[in-house]
């Protein structure tokens, strides 16, 4: 068996940070474009796929925000970049389908889950912060953004726009949990790229309309950042063009 390294190689490092100046420079331009600040969008490197070793590259180059989709390789990842960087404070999104026997693993690392999609979810999601809060395992309340369905898709994941209101004011009602805004992925096929993003955008605009603080987008991915910034986006969660198409074995 081969030890795990205990640092990225220098040309895994070199590499990383030509691609992050690079993501940068996309989302500086973006805002450019848009007229909007640069610091009104937030990076958030996934790194599902990715070892624990470039995590703490990219922490090293200044990132703070890492989004994770299956919940078993992320908690073995957490505590390994806790022993690797135990001075960073990082925080971690949850990106991905969650099932519910796996929200007691993740209330223990995870900043935010940026896919709820249904009220079983949140409910399962808010009873076990709750339970971690008065344990004392958890010190805050769980950040959470809905994750909505342009089209409607079920097996992609998120809501359609009938029931967007609905859930957003079960979660609101949830003590474990702060509804902080919206996430949605732009669909493969069918719907072109610039309407799903305006579509994304009117829907985050009618969560805030009811939900004031509800301030976040999070919507653009490698491919199609760019359109997500025009469209009001505040998070970009980027893989492939930090990353690579690395691949941890177990993948
Ligand atoms: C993998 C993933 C991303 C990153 O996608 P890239 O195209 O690799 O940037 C963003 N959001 C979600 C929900 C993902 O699963």
């Amino acid at each position: 068996m081969t030890q795990s390294p205990v640092s990225a190689s220098p040309e895994r490092v070199a590499e990383l940070t030509e691609r992050l100046a690079t993501v940068r420079a996309r989302i500086a331009d973006a805002c450019a474009a848009a007229g909007r600040s640069p610091d009104s969008v937030e990076l958030v490197a996934v790194t599902k796929t990715v070892p624990a070793q470039d995590v703490a590259a990219l922490i090293d180059l200044g990132l703070s925000a890492f989004g994770e989709n299956r919940i078993q390789e992320a908690t073995a990842k957490v505590a390994q970049v806790a022993q690797l960087r135990p001075a960073a404070r990082v925080r971690w999104h949850v990106i991905g389908g969650v099932q519910r026997n796996k929200v007691k693993a993740l209330v223990h690392w995870a900043e935010r889950v940026e896919s709820v999609d249904s009220v079983r979810l949140a409910d399962a999601l808010d009873t076990a912060v709750r339970r971690a809060m008065d344990t004392g395992q958890r010190r805050d309340p769980l950040s959470v953004l809905i994750q909505y369905s342009v089209d409607g898709d079920p097996n992609r994941g998120g809501i359609p726009r009938a029931d967007l209101l609905r859930l957003a004011e079960h979660v609101s009602g949830c003590a474990g949990l702060r509804l902080d805004g919206l996430m949605a992925v732009a669909p493969l096929v069918g719907t072109p790229t610039e309407e799903a993003f305006a579509d994304i955008e009117s829907a985050a605009a009618e969560l805030r309309s009811e939900h004031p603080s509800a301030t976040v987008l999070s919507a653009g991915m490698s491919g199609d950042l760019d359109v997500a910034i025009r469209h009001g986006s505040t998070v970009v969660r980027v893989g492939t063009a930090l990353v690579g198409e690395r691949r941890l074995t177990s993948r």
